[in-house]
C-alpha cells in the first residue's frame, strides 16, 4: 500500500479537483482527505478516522456504504457484460428491466426514462428535448427557461447557467442570455420580514407573472426547479408554493421540470418530492438515489405529453439527434436495479420520513434557542442550520467570518461530516437514508457541542 505522504504529494502534483481552491490545494495549505473504507452511515480516512457521513458524500450514498449487494450485482454484470450501447434501439436486460422500475414508482403521468451518467448531463437533456418540443411544435420563439435563485441544476454550459449561485458563473461568462432567474422560494430570507408564509408565496408568484409578462410568455419554453431545494440552502418551499406557481405555468403552457436528483428515490420520506409536494411535472430528472453512487447514472423522465411530441419529431426529421456513449450503461442499470430493491426492502422511504421528523425535532430541542440560530428546517432526511448574528432583527453574520466552515470544521473534529452550505451560513444534513434514531442523536449531540464551541450559548 502506497504510503499518505506519498499519496499526498502525487495528489497535489496531478489531481484536478472539482470545486477546489485549487491554489490553496497546490500549495498545500489544506490537508488532503482520502477517504478509504465505508459501511453503513460511517467512513473511514486514511488516517484512521472514522466519521459519521451526515451528507451521504454529496447526499446520494442514500442507502449507506458497503451494501454487498449493489457491488455484487455490479460485478455479475461486469462479468456477463460490462458494454452494450443503447443507440437505435439496443438494450441490456438491466437497463430494460431499470427503465419499467423507475416508471413503476414515477408519478403516473411519466412515460419514458432516458439515461445519463449524472444530474447535469441529465438536465442538459432536459433542455433539449424543451427545445426540440416546441420546434416541433412550430413555436421555435419559445426557448427560455426559468430557473430560481439559489436553484441548483447542474455545472455544464446551460445547467450552469440555470443554477443561481454566483460562484457558478464568476468568471465562466455565465448565464447565457436565454436564461431567466426568478425568486428563491426561501421564506427565512423573504424580502421583508413582515411577509407572512402567504404573503410570501403571493409575491413569488407575482414575481413570476412580472417575468413572464415582461419577457413574453411565447419566449419561454420551461420552468426548472428542485421540490425542496439543495445546494442553495437546503429549503423546502413555503406551504402551498408548488400549487400557487402550476397554474401560471400552465396558462402559459410552461412545461414544468421537476429536478429531483437529490429528492428522488426517497430523501423527503415519499418517493418522489412531486409526490410530496403535489407536483404534476412535464420531465423529471434523477439521478444520485438511483444508484446510491455505486455507479453513476441519471435519468430524464419524460411526461407522455412530452413523448407524444418527441414521437411526432422523428416521424418528421428521423431519429432523435442526442445520444451519450454511455446512455443506459449496463454497470450503471445493475447497480441501480439492486439499490431499488434495498431501498424497498429496507423501507427507506419510509424510515426516512420517521427518522428524518425525530431528527428534526431533537435539534430543535438542542439549538432551537440559541442566539444566533436563525432557522432549523427540514423535511425528511434533508435538514439545515442557519446561522445570524441577530435573531431579531435576521442580521447575517459577515462572511469573512467563515462562522458556516467553522462550525462545520468543529463538527468534523466531533466525528461527524455535514455541509458548508456554499451561500450562507447555513450547516447541512442529508445523511444516508438507513440512518437510525441513535445515530440521529449521535449528529444532535456532535453539531451541539461544535456550535457552542464556536459561538458560545
Ligand atoms: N441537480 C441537482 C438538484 C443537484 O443537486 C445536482 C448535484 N448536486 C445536480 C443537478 C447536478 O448533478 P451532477 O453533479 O451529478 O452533475
Amino acid at each position: 500500500m502506497l504510503r499518505n505522504d506519498q499519496l499526498d504529494q502525487w495528489d497535489r502534483e496531478n489531481f484536478f479537483h472539482p470545486s477546489t481552491h485549487l491554489a490553496q490545494h497546490a500549495r498545500g495549505e489544506a490537508h488532503s482527505r482520502i477517504i478509504e473504507t465505508g459501511s453503513g452511515v460511517h467512513i473511514e480516512d486514511r488516517d484512521g478516522n472514522r466519521l459519521l457521513d451526515a451528507f451521504a458524500g454529496l447526499y446520494c450514498v442514500n442507502v449507506g456504504y458497503g451494501r454487498q449487494e449493489i457491488a455484487e450485482a455490479i460485478a455479475e454484470q461486469a462479468r456477463k457484460l460490462a458494454y452494450y450501447h443503447a443507440y437505435v434501439g439496443h438494450g441490456t436486460e438491466a437497463s430494460i428491466t431499470l427503465s419499467k422500475m423507475i416508471l413503476d414508482r414515477a408519478p403516473d403521468n411519466m412515460s419514458k426514462v432516458y439515461f445519463g451518467l449524472g444530474g447535469s448531463d441529465a438536465n442538459e437533456t432536459n433542455i433539449k428535448l424543451v427545445w426540440y418540443y416546441n420546434n416541433i411544435l412550430g413555436r421555435p420563439e419559445k426557448k427560455k427557461i426559468i430557473s430560481r435563485w439559489r436553484g441548483y441544476h447542474g455545472s455544464g454550459l446551460m445547467t450552469g447557467s440555470l443554477t443561481g449561485l454566483e460562484l457558478f458563473h464568476k468568471k465562466f461568462d455565465l448565464p447565457f442570455d436565454n436564461v431567466l432567474h426568478t425568486e428563491a422560494p426561501y421564506y427565512f430570507r423573504r424580502p421583508d420580514l413582515a411577509m407572512s408564509e402567504a404573503d410570501f408565496v403571493s409575491h413569488c408568484v407575482a414575481e413570476l407573472e412580472a417575468m413572464i409578462e415582461r419577457e413574453g410568455a411565447d419566449t419561454i419554453a420551461a420552468f426548472i426547479g428542485e421540490p425542496a431545494m439543495g445546494t442553495g440552502g437546503l429549503v423546502p418551499p413555503p406551504k402551498g408554493y408548488w400549487q400557487a406557481i402550476q397554474p401560471v405555468l400552465k396558462k402559459h403552457d410552461i412545461l414544468l421540470i421537476a429536478d429531483e436528483v437529490v429528492t428522488g428515490f426517497g430523501r423527503l420520506g415519499s418517493m418522489f418530492g412531486s409526490e410530496h409536494y403535489g407536483i404534476e411535472a412535464d420531465i423529471i430528472t434523477i439521478a444520485k438515489g438511483l444508484t446510491s453512487a455505486y455507479a453513476p447514472l441519471s435519468g430524464s423522465i419524460v411526461s407522455n405529453k412530452v413523448w407524444d411530441v418527441l414521437m411526432k419529431g422523428t416521424d418528421e426529421t428521423g431519429p432523435i439527434g442526442h445520444g451519450w456513449t454511455y446512455s443506459a450503461h449496463p454497470i450503471g442499470a445493475a447497480a441501480a436495479i439492486a439499490n431499488l430493491k434495498l431501498v424497498d426492502e429496507l423501507n427507506l422511504v419510509e424510515n426516512a420520513g420517521v427518522v428524518g421528523s425525530h431528527f428534526t425535532s431533537a435539534m430543535r430541542d438542542a439549538l432551537g434557542d440559541h442566539p444566533n440560530v436563525g432557522e432549523i428546517r427540514g423535511e425528511g432526511l434533508l435538514m439545515a442550520v442557519e446561522f445570524v448574528e441577530d435573531r431579531e432583527t435576521r442580521r447575517f453574520f459577515d462572511p469573512s467570518k467563515k462562522i458556516g466552515p467553522t462550525i462545520a470544521g468543529e463538527l468534523l473534529k466531533n466525528g461527524v461530516i455535514a455541509r458548508a452550505m456554499p451561500q450562507g451560513d447555513i450547516i447541512g444534513f442529508a445523511p444516508p437514508l438507513c440512518l437510525t434514531g441513535d445515530e440521529a442523536q449521535q449528529i444532535v449531540d456532535a453539531m451541539t457541542k461544535s456550535v457552542e464551541s464556536v459561538l458560545g450559548r
